[in-house]
């Protein structure tokens, strides 16, 4: 096993240690609605997004009915999740190119296609990035890939299993070292991690549970007491 490998897995074996196994949705959500909700995930937090894709999901009855919304109404119904004129754009934007090229909103396709291809197929759409077009592989493809947010590369470089200076680059790093089955858990364990312990503003590094391995040269002695909740919004489409 390399390097990257092997430290994917020590890491993957603590955490699940630490947080358990994540759950995951209990039905698989289609791609489309994946890539929707991780539109809007972009730049909030997942309580906020979560609301705005209550409100689609809620008021129209499928993603052909909100492919023909104008702008502004897209745009009123995902206020929650700021950036609105840009998500909502790329909303339609992603809805009504499926819609052309496919003659009906779905992203079945994409399951003949290996990883890469899907990424870029998906990435072509605008305002559609690697992080996105991997969360949509991960969560509705059960595909074995990590998306890499802020968290994601944050931590992986603090722990030491990269050296990179953005999130796309870290994911192509770590694209062809992820354990078999090792994705979600990686990935949404890294997120807690990130939320809780290794967050930008302050290292709980004292009960950090990959201390251990963690190659961080100025670990803190700060001790975290209260955790944060765990809700993933890509979890719950
Ligand atoms: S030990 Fe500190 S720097 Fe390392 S992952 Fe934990 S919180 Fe982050």
């Amino acid at each position: 096993m390399n390097t990257i490998k092997n430290k994917i897995v020590s890491i993957d074996i603590a955490l699940i240690k630490f947080y358990g196994i994540p759950k995951r949705n209990e039905r698989t959500p289609d791609a489309v609605t994946t890539l929707i909700g991780t539109i809007l995930s972009q730049n909030t937090n997942d309580k906020n997004s979560y609301k705005a894709y209550l409100n689609l999901t809620k008021n129209y009855p499928n993603w052909e009915t909100v492919a023909d919304l104008p702008l502004s109404m897209i745009e009123m119904e995902i206020r929650t999740a700021g950036l609105t004129k840009q998500k909502a754009k790329a909303i339609k934007g992603a809805l009504n190119g499926i819609k052309q090229e496919q003659n009906r909103i779905s992203l079945d396709y994409l399951t003949e296609m290996d990883n890469k291809a899907a990424i870029k197929k998906l990435t072509a759409f605008d305002g559609v990035g690697v992080k996105t077009a991997s969360c949509v592989l991960l969560f509705s493809l059960s595909r074995n890939v990590c998306p890499v947010d802020t968290h994601v590369n944050r931590t992986l470089n603090k722990i030491g299993v990269v050296t990179s200076s953005n999130p796309e680059k870290t994911f192509w790093t770590i694209f062809y070292d992820i354990p078999e089955n090792t994705a979600h858990s990686f990935h949404t364990n890294l997120i807690r991690l990130g939320r809780e312990f290794c967050r930008p503003s302050k290292l709980y590094c004292g009960n950090c549970p990959v201390r251990n391995i963690c190659k961080f040269e100025d670990k803190t002695q700060n001790i975290l007491e209260h955790r944060d909740n765990s809700f993933l919004l890509l979890d719950s489409l």
